[in-house]
């Protein structure tokens, strides 16, 4: 195993991992080494006669887990863009192995002593140790023997149950799928989409990870509409189950923490600290949301001539564009050709506001031949660090989009930052790659967090980048999504792919006015799901749930926010941001979104008060929000960025909610 390529740092430019030489056979080994490696570096600290310092401390605690840390990276993020089923398999066996070994460092009572200890004037180690304290807290370093064996009991059980979790739900997507054997049945779908589900004569629909499947806009058979409705929402039936055990071993885990339930536990070191916070900002949001929604409804049924059910709700508002605001959004795609899209509007809109610069490295090979590396540098022509882009759906990656790092950027080990962005596009059996204006936004948004990653300058790696209070960390990616229609930016890129003709006015004008309408329904199924997050995780401990769809129903009408016809954008059984492993991060998080897109509505506004795509505004966003990651407090760098304390206005206003 001395040429297992985890055991040295990466010989490549930016160590970008060596993806030619990793083969699966290398991860477990490399777990298993690192865990090891990283127990005897705690113990060498523990063990050092030298009273505690910062340096001999903390730092020689950031510093140690090399080998681990490259593993883990590595592996999750192929875990989620090309998981083969030995990937799976391997995810299933180390998971609990990596719960454990978390909980023997923060657990280490000696080590905990040594970090109480410690003290420091230098204010950016004096912010790390405070974090890592917090850590340690939040982990249960305080608590008696028995409470700690009990926790490590619940953290491997809780491990265990959201692995079970996502599996199922990688299962279902193709075990609930829609067949179908007659093609009339999918009169709607075009042509070629209906030839790439073709299976042995039969017709399969996968379902995507959310309640309203995209196909619903387009099927024109009420009953095909009805089916695959039916499908998705009653997937992976057995996770109402896990869900349970889940919620309530969360719940006894805030409990022996001090917390009356999971939620306050969970939110007590975000921005918003407190689940008042969090209730008082969604509670002004459901009745204006709901009230929308109605609205909206009404002119579906006028539309349709009947009362309509959820199923039909995409294929009515589908029609209502066509006939109230005369736009189809087919139309646009020959307009948004990707290699384009990236380059002459994503890389341009942040070359004119930061001054940076990209050069694609075909030498730099990812993980998947689809995978693009471009190198970045910065506006004195330095390098910067290393972007990777990873466009197309595949059946071994998971549903959505999003960004993760493969190298951090510090100071102290002298690293520059590795990022890398996912999306899910069909890729064209030929042709140029078309894009909906829906993924153009989508590219935008994810670049918004790559760019927090790369622009990263800070001295240590665990604050670093997107390191920073999860209900924060979708603001600068949905303030990147503004250059997507920003007028220079859009006319620079969307061209058409055949004629490099720019596209209409008048349909850019109608695109405008058509994306107000269904604003009603997006947010409606938004905070549906951030409630029923939310519901689950106010469990008291000890409190039980027998029947879970009827919890599920009662907590969105305790909520206001039961409406028939919109279901919550994840049902309890496929919700993943919670429940599973992994992306399982949000649980009592989902509110995160519109939280941060307080501050993004604000940000916008300052971009336009500013003269909006300027160098001066990208630098200022950049020194005073980007660069600092999570090494102070967030909220501190926003205000010096805005002047002043977010205000809720700007997103009532974006969100017809006032
Ligand atoms: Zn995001």
């Amino acid at each position: 195993m001395a040429e297992n390529p985890f055991f040295a740092p990466s010989a490549l430019p930016y160590r970008l991992p060596d993806f030619a030489r990793i083969r699966e056979e290398h991860y477990l080994p490399a777990f298993e080494h690192g865990m090891a490696e990283q127990l005897r570096e705690v113990e060498a600290i523990v063990a050092d006669p030298e009273p505690a310092t910062f340096a001999n401390t903390v730092e020689a605690l950031e510093r140690s887990g090399q080998i681990l840390y490259r593993t883990t990276i590595v592996f999750s993020s192929v875990a989620a863009s090309d998981a083969t089923d030995r990937i799976r398999e391997i995810e299933t066996e180390i998971f609990p192995k990596l719960t454990k070994h978390d909980d023997a460092i923060r657990l280490n009572r000696a080590l905990y002593e040594r970090i109480k200890q410690v003290s420091t004037d230098d204010p950016q180690e004096a912010w790390l140790l405070e974090k890592y304290r917090v850590d340690f807290v939040r982990a249960g370093a305080d608590l008696s023997e028995p409470e700690q064996r009990r926790l490590r009991e619940l953290n491997e059980e809780l491990t265990r149950l959201a692995t079970a979790f996502s599996q199922n739900l990688l299962k279902a997507s193709t075990a609930s799928a829609l067949v179908v054997g007659d093609p009339a049945e999918l009169d709607g779908l075009s042509e070629s989409a209906i030839k790439a589900i073709e299976k042995d004569g039969e017709y399969v629909l996968p379902l995507l990870n959310f309640t309203n499947q995209p196909a619903l806009a387009e099927l024109t058979n009420r009953d095909t509409r009805r089916r695959l409705y039916e499908l998705s929402v009653n997937r992976a039936p057995e996770n109402f189950g896990l869900a349970v055990r889940l919620a309530t071993l969360r719940a006894e885990r805030a409990a022996l923490l001090g917390y009356s339930d999971h939620a306050a536990y969970s939110v007590a070191d975000q921005t918003a600290k407190t689940t008042e916070a969090v209730e008082e900002m969604l509670g002004k949001l459901v009745g204006p949301a709901v009230a929308n929604a109605r609205r909206e409804a009404e002119a579906l049924t006028q539309e349709a001539g009947f009362p309509i059910e959820p199923w039909d709700w995409s294929f009515y508002a589908e029609k209502v564009r066509k006939s109230r605001y005369d736009f189809d959004g087919a139309e646009l795609r020959p307009y948004f050709e990707l290699d384009r899209v990236l380059r002459d509007g994503v890389f341009h809109a942040a070359g004119e506001l930061y001054g940076i610069t990209f050069t694609e490295r075909d030498d730099l090979a990812g993980y998947h031949p689809d995978v693009r590396t471009f190198e970045v540098f910065d506006t004195d022509g330095s390098p910067l660090g290393l972007f990777l882009f990873d466009p197309y759906a595949r059946p071994t990656k998971r549903g959505g989009a999003w960004m993760n790092n493969l190298v951090d950027q510090s100071h102290l080990f002298g690293h520059l930052p590795v990022v890398m962005n996912n999306l899910n596009i069909t890729k064209p059996t030929q042709g140029p790659t078309l894009l909906t204006f829906d993924e153009v936004t989508t590219a935008f948004h994810e670049f918004g967090h790559a760019l927090h990653g790369l622009f990263s300058d800070v001295r240590f790696p665990r604050v670093s980048g997107t390191e920073v209070p999860r209900d924060f960390v979708e603001y600068p990616s949905q303030v990147n999504e503004m250059w997507a229609t920003w007028p220079s930016v859009l006319a620079n890129f969307a061209r058409h792919h055949e004629t490099g003709e720019p596209v209409p006015a008048e349909l850019l004008e109608k695109m405008k006015a058509a994306e107000k309408f269904n604003q009603g329904f997006a947010t409606v199924e938004y905070l549906a799901a951030a409630l029923l997050d939310w519901a689950w995780h106010k469990l008291a401990p000890g409190q039980t749930v027998e029947d879970p769809e009827a919890f599920e129903t009662q907590a969105l009408e305790g909520a206001g926010i039961a409406f028939e016809l919109v279901r919550p954008r994840y049902r309890t059984n496929y919700f993943a941001h919670i429940f599973s492993s992994g992306v399982g991060g949000y649980s009592a998080g989902y509110y995160s979104y519109i939280w941060s897109e307080v501050l993004d509505a604000e940000s916008v506004e300052w971009f336009k008060e500013n003269d909006g795509l300027r160098r001066e505004n990208g630098d200022h966003f950049r020194s005073a929000l980007l660069s600092v990651g999570g090494s102070m407090d967030v909220m501190d760098a926003f205000r010096t960025f805005r002047g002043h304390d977010p205000r809720i206005e700007p997103l009532l206003e974006r969100r017809g909610l006032q």
